[in-house]
Formats: structure tokens, sequence, C-alpha cells
């Protein structure tokens, strides 16, 4: 850090505020403070503190006179080098501004003081003379079985909080306060202290050969510096357990552990599963974890202490101190794509990441993306690949139900060779999925009088009906309402008609169809957070739920042995639009829906419903033939210069005002790129023309790969000026095409 040692010389520092600022400010060192790059400050910012951190980039120009002073140095461990480096790579790479990217590495402030001592309570000696009594004339004491269990349970363990106690012990806080209160038991102040350490030496499962030969290789490069591999395997082939055991080498070689998952599959399922493996449950760390946890979680990660992280996208953005292995498990999930604030791809950066701290990335799937195939192919990345199903269960059959030839009643959307098949399913006491990628009861609502269709006031979008929730409403921006009496254009009464199918129409013609039967839905929003998915789970697995019907949540890894039969109600839907992964991502959800029947012993059958049977992507489907599917795909992409053989980025303008939207965008336009293997397309008006409120115009930059785009799209930006009521946002590798 020889910029801050100068800087330090002349006690003048540059401190890089969580603010979105493209750069730092310059603050002047207090005499005798002592400060070097990365560490955390408190610094004044108008009337107010603000946290930052000590920056190693030159100084500013900044009149001395006007130079305010560093308030505090903060007691936290300082940002890591590796850490800076990736934030303004990251930064630089999304055009996002740097100080934007590092309040993504500081999101939880508090954890920059010091932590407070902990209350917890702990066995008294009397306590442990009364269990030892207890032990030997258990008739001689008096005391409850629910207040002896909790006692037990005390002197067992270690100290903890009154609910993590009453917990364990499964009884009241009540027990506790009694246990208190007797003297058996007593309120202690614990230091901060270490989470207990996984125990990497305990066995693994007894492997395959392939299995064995895929973790050996995965561990030596868990031991090693910077690489990549995809470890590819269709679902249940053991690609859980084969990291399992780079996660283990990684440890044994004294280095920290993050493993990525989509949001979703963030349930106790996957912490369980680990704990079995390593003893205890890693740190945690999503959107779900109350703000106390992951105040924790951040400074434990910060003080090396937290070994094995598992998180949503945004873990990967704590200050890991020595970080040797990342994971990013089903890393063609699109969900690993951030569309607000920064537009980042987390399994993109956390290659990146990887890179910068020398540690090994792993990307996991059972359906690869093709960019990393591609990245495959051409050497970069390496690839494992498990081919069967542990434990020799058979993939599951695929039949195609061509809709074209069913007679299905009105309002009825479950054809008869699939009904059939739940009946059966249900006659032998095993469970059946119903997957349907689309929320709600009905996705549009029209009057049957003048066909008027009813619209979201903010958003280019139909309301979709929640008829269980009593609601019309807009899945672009939220808005809701209640279904209105009476048309606004003929004003006729009751002749709301709704069209298509959701979830909850699925559900209602499945209760209708098998009364008997425990029927479940599970979507994002019916489904909240991944403790409510957990729960879900659960009662899947304990066969409280005969026929579950969901959206694409339910299509991620879990393990049903019980579920037989997978009937996937729309194929078609995602095939159409303008998205260019339309198709890949379609192929990716059907593969994992049909790899969630017949996982045990007992076989699986998967119904595809559909009116494009000879469509490329349900026929490399139904053949199971990945190769094809994938070759077809990507000649398509090649051909039209599309990702990964060509780059684009996007860039949108919005206004509340629809003429001011249009003035910029003809700016924009004007001052285009112009390069050769660079092509500007747009101004258009978005898919999504009106969100929240503002218009959009969308440009498309579309590149040769061998073109930096980032450049050419920050000069772009430089030459128009826009008016503070346009928002002007850019998506680098966009996902998303609304
Ligand atoms: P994937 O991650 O590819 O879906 P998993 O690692 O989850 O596969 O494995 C599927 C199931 O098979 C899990 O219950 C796992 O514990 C079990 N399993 C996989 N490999 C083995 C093995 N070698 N021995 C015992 N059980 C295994
Ligand atoms: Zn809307």
């Amino acid at each position: 850090m020889p910029a801050a040692d100068a800087n330090a010389a002349a006690r003048r520092v540059p401190v890089l505020l969580p603010l979105p600022l493209s750069g730092a400010y310059d603050y002047r060192v207090p005499a005798a403070m002592e400060l070097r790059a990365g560490s955390f400050v408190a610094v004044p910012l108008g009337p107010r503190l603000v946290p930052g951190v000590v920056w190693d980039c030159a100084a500013g120009e900044v009149d001395e006179a006007k130079l305010r002073d560093v308030e505090e140095v903060l007691d936290a461990p300082p940002l890591e080098e590796e850490l800076r480096r990736f934030i303004e790579w990251v930064a630089a790479y999304t055009l996002a501004p740097v100080g934007a990217v590092l309040r993504m590495a500081m999101s939880v402030t508090d954890a920059l003081e010091p932590p407070q001592p902990l209350r917890a309570v702990a066995i008294t000696e009397h306590g442990r003379a009364v269990l030892d009594m207890l032990a030997r004339s258990p008739e001689g004491v008096r005391l409850s079985p629910q207040r002896r269990r909790c006692l037990a349970e005390l002197a067992d363990g270690p100290p903890r909080s009154m609910i993590e106690l009453a917990r364990a012990a499964g009884c009241g806080s009540g027990v506790v306060k009694g246990l208190i209160e007797g003297g058996f038991a007593e309120w202690i102040e614990t230091s901060f202290s270490r989470p207990p350490e996984p125990d990497w030496k305990r066995p693994g499962p007894a492997f395959s050969p392939e299995q064995r030969r895929a973790a050996e290789e995965l561990s030596a490069r868990a031991r090693g510096g910077f690489s990549v591999t995809l470890l590819e395997g269709v679902t249940g082939s053991g690609k859980t357990e084969v990291y399992f055991e780079a996660i283990a080498a990684a440890l044994a070689a004294g280095r920290q552990v993050l493993v990525l998952l989509p949001e979703i599959a963030l349930g106790t399922q996957f912490l369980r599963r680990f704990e079995k493996r390593f003893g205890v449950e890693p740190t945690v760390w999503h959107s779900d974890v109350p703000h106390r946890e992951r105040r924790i979680a951040w400074r434990r990660v910060a003080e090396g202490s937290a070994s094995v992280v598992v998180g949503a996208r945004s873990a990967l953005f704590l200050p890991f101190r020595n970080l040797g292995l990342i994971v990013v498990d089903e890393e063609h999930d699109p969900s690993f794509k951030q569309e607000d604030g920064v537009v980042y791809h987390a399994r993109d950066m956390a290659v990146v990441r990887a890179r910068f701290c020398g540690a090994a990335a792993i990307l996991a799937s059972a359906t690869p993306s093709l960019e990393t195939l591609d990245n495959v192919a051409r050497g970069r990345y390496a690839h494992l690949e498990l081919p069967a199903r542990h434990g020799g269960a058979r993939l599951p059959e695929i039949r195609i139900v061509d809709m074209r030839r069913q007679r299905l009643e009105p309002r009825r959307f479950l054809a008869p060779p699939l009904v059939a098949a739940l009946g059966e399913a249900l006659a032998s006491g095993e469970q059946a999925m119903l997957f349907l990628n689309r929320r709600g009861y009905a996705p549009l609502t029209l009057c049957r009088n003048c066909g008027h269709r009813l619209q979201c006031p903010n958003c280019t979008a139909w309301l979709v009906e929640h008829r269980f929730r009593g609601l019309l409403r807009c899945h672009y921006c939220g808005h809701a309402e209640s279904p209105p009496a009476f048309c606004v254009e003929c004003g006729a009464t009751g002749s709301f008609a709704a069209c298509g199918p959701g979830i909850e129409r699925i559900a209602e013609e499945t209760v209708e169809r098998f009364p008997a039967a425990r029927v479940a839905i599970m979507a994002s929003d019916t489904l909240t957070g991944p403790r409510a998915i957990a729960e879900m789970i659960t009662a899947v697995e304990e066969r409280a739920v005969d026929i579950l019907i969901g959206t694409q949540v339910m299509a991620k890894g879990h393990h049903f042995p019980l579920l037989t039969l997978v009937g996937v109600v729309d194929a078609d839907l995602g095939l159409s639009g303008g998205d260019l992964r339309a198709a890949e991502r379609t192929w990716q959800l059907l593969s994992q829906v049909s790899g969630r029947a017949g996982r045990a012993d007992r076989p699986g059958t998967v119904f595809v419903q559909t009116y494009l049977p000879e469509n490329p992507v349900i026929a490399a489907l139904v053949a199971q033939d990945r190769d094809r599917f994938l070759a077809v795909e990507a000649e398509a992409r090649r051909r039209h210069g599309m990702p990964p053989y060509g780059r684009l980025a996007a860039l949108i303008i919005s206004s509340p005002d629809a003429d001011e939207a249009d003035f910029v965008a003809a700016a924009f336009s004007r001052a285009a790129p112009q390069m050769p293997g660079l092509t500007v397309l747009g101004p258009a008006p978005a898919p999504l023309a009106l969100l929240r409120g503002r218009h959009r115009r969308r440009f498309l930059v579309k590149a040769r790969r061998d073109i930096r785009v980032q450049p050419a799209l920050r000069e772009w930006l430089g030459r128009v000026k826009v008016p503070r009521t346009v928002r002007v946002q850019v998506d680098v590798d966009p996902y998303s095409f609304l």
C-alpha cells in the first residue's frame, strides 16, 4: 500500500464511503492516529458521521483548508487487499459507482463496532449437585421432569441464550426462568465466542469410482491456487457429496469456504446435510437471516473464525480473511443475477473473486449454462462429470401429452393421461408434483361482454388474479387491487372471466378431481423465505402432502424419495418471447423438474403437456439428450453472435414522462459509439414499456467477444447530459430483456 503510506506522510488519506460515489474522499489524519489501507474509519460527511474504508488510491487535490479529520478508527479487521481489488473490479465491469459496490461488503455497519458481551444461561454448582443427587436417587429430589430435562441439557452443553436452551430442551422459556429463580442456573456474560469448528476429519460416504475420482481431483484443487471446475451430473448423482470432500480439503488446509446457493435452496435440508457431514451447521447468510445474526456472521467472517459460509449471492461480498474455495451450486440458476442496485452476476463474479484471492471455484449443475460450457470448451474451466445416479436409481421415463389431440372440458387443464397417472400414484401411496411456472389463479382476467382486459396502472402488464387472497396483482410492481364489481368499459356486472391457468387454478382442479388428496402449493409468494420453504419440504418428506403444486421454486434440488410422478402442466410456457435464454431456461427447468421423479428405488414418470411436441427443446427433453439440445441452441446463438459467442450490454433509460424518455433516448442515439465489431440496437420501448410508473426505452449493445464494451459504454454515458428525473441503468451481460 505505497499510496496510503505516502498519504500518511502528508497526513491525508483517501476514504471510500459505502455510498453511490465513484471515488474516495480525502480526509486529514489526526496526529497519533494509526491507519493502513483497508482500515475501517468513521469520518464526517455533512452533519453526519459515516463509516468508510481507507483506500489505497492516490489522494485527491482537495484544498488543505477544506479537509476534515478522520474521527476515529473502528475496531474491525481491515478490509483485505484482495477484497479491495475485487470491489474495484466489479465496479469497473458493471459500471457501478465503486462506493455502491463497497456498500455490499459493508452491509451490516454495526458489525464494525466491537461485539457486545452476550448474556447466557449457565448451570450453577447447586444445579450440578442436584443433578448428581438425581442420578443417585431419582425419588429424593423434587424437580419437574421438564426442569430435569432442561438442567441435564445445560449440564451437557455450553452456556446458551435462554431461547437456544429452551429449544434444545424442548421446553418453554418459563422452565429456564424457573431454574434461574431456583438457583439451579444463572445468567453469565460470555465473550463473543467463536463458532464451533466444522469437523472435516469425519468420514464421508463410500464413493463410487467416478465419484471418488471427482472428489480427489476437486480436493487437490481446493488445496491449490486459483482454478475453476465445472462439476456436472444429473440430479442425485452425488455432486453435493463430492464437493463436500473439496470443502473438507480446504478446511484441512486452514482456509475459509463459501458455498453460494440460489436463495430458495437455502433451506434446512441443505443445512442438515452439512451438519451430518461436518458435525455443525455452517454460518448462514441470506435476506431471511435476522440482523443480529448477520452482524455476528459478518464479524466472524472478517475475523476468520467462520470457516464455512453458506449463502445467497450477497455472501460473495463478505470480508473473508483467507478464502480458499468457492462453490456455486446450481450455477445455471438465473437468480444469481442481481437486477437492482449494482447489476452483477454472482456466478461470474465468484470466479473473479476466486482469481483475486487465489481460491478454487467449483460450479456445480445438472444443466450447466451455455456460458460455462463454452468456458469448458475453450479450456478455461476444467470439467468433471458424474455419470449415473447414485445407487443406480433410474432416470424417469418422459411421456409427451400432445395437447392438440386431447379433449379437455372447458376450464380444465390436466389432460386425461396425466389425471389417470395421478390417480394411480395416489392409490399406491406415492407422491406427485405438478409444475407450472405461473403464480396466482389466472394470468389474465377479461370482460366477457366487451373484451376489456384488466391491466396494471403502472406497468405494461396484465393483472394476475390471486383468488386465495381475493386480489388482482401486478407481478412486476406489486400493485394490488380488489376484483372490480363491474367492468369500467361497458358497465357489465359479473362479466369477468379468468383466462388460462396459474398454480392456484391447477390446485382447484386437482382438489375437485381428487377430494381426498392432500394438496399443497409452493410458489415464491405463498412461501416467503427459506424457513417457510423448509417447513413445506419437511411436510412433503414426512408424507403430509400427496400432491405438491408449484412454480420453479419447487424445481430445485430437493430430495423426495416417494415422489414418482411429475406433471409439467405447460411445457411451452417460456419457449416464446424475446428472451435470449428462453429455450435454455425451459430446458433447465424441465430437466430439473423431471429430475425430481423417482429418486430412490422407485422409477419415476414425467408427463409433459405440450402443443409443440416437435420443438427441439421438447424433443431433446423427451430423448433426455443433453448434447442434442445444446448443439441446436449453441448453433443458433453462434449464428446471431449472441452470448456466449458475443457480448451484450443493455442501456435502459426511464422517466416518469414518456416524451422526456424519448428525448433523452434520442440524444443517446445520436451519441452512440461507432466502432467496428460493435452494434447499437435501439432505442425501442422496452417490452415492459411502463414499469412502476416509469416509461422505459432500451438500447442493446452487441459486440464481438474480443471487444471490451465497458470503455465504449463509459464514453457514451459521458457524452450525454441527463436530466435529474431520468434514470440511466446499465446492464452488462443482461439476463432480463423486459
Ligand atoms: P446431487 O447434488 O448431484 O443432486 P447429492 O450429492 O445430493 O446429488 O446425492 C443424492 C443423494 O444420494 C443424497 O441423499 C446423497 O447423500 C446420496 N449419495 C450420493 N452419493 C453417495 C454415496 N457415495 N454414498 C451414499 N450416499 C450417497
Ligand atoms: Zn405493475
